[in-house]
């Protein structure tokens, strides 16, 4: 399937579990934030561009890029690729 014209399609490698993660998962909680749903860890990940949109500028297919996951698919942004 194509990507639309602002979506990259990305073969993930890895999705790390941080401190964050873990505080959630023994703690239930961070600060005044309580997890009130079930939840899927881990929202740093890498993985290889596959895919681009015709409207995505700044990558290019076979780079090797890092992203957060903090939304869902089709609304998260890729602020750092190496
Ligand atoms: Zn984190």
């Amino acid at each position: 399937m194509p990507c639309t014209y602002a979506e990259v399609q990305i073969a993930v490698h890895s999705v790390g579990i941080c401190g964050s993660d873990v505080h959630y998962l023994t703690h239930g909680a961070i600060g005044d934030f309580i997890v009130s749903a079930p939840m899927l860890l881990g929202h740093e990940s890498s993985g290889t561009v596959t895919k681009l949109g015709e409207g995505v500028m700044n990558l290019k297919v076979g780079k090797v890029i890092i992203f957060p996951v903090f939304y869902t698919c089709h609304s998260f942004t890729i602020n750092a690729g190496y």
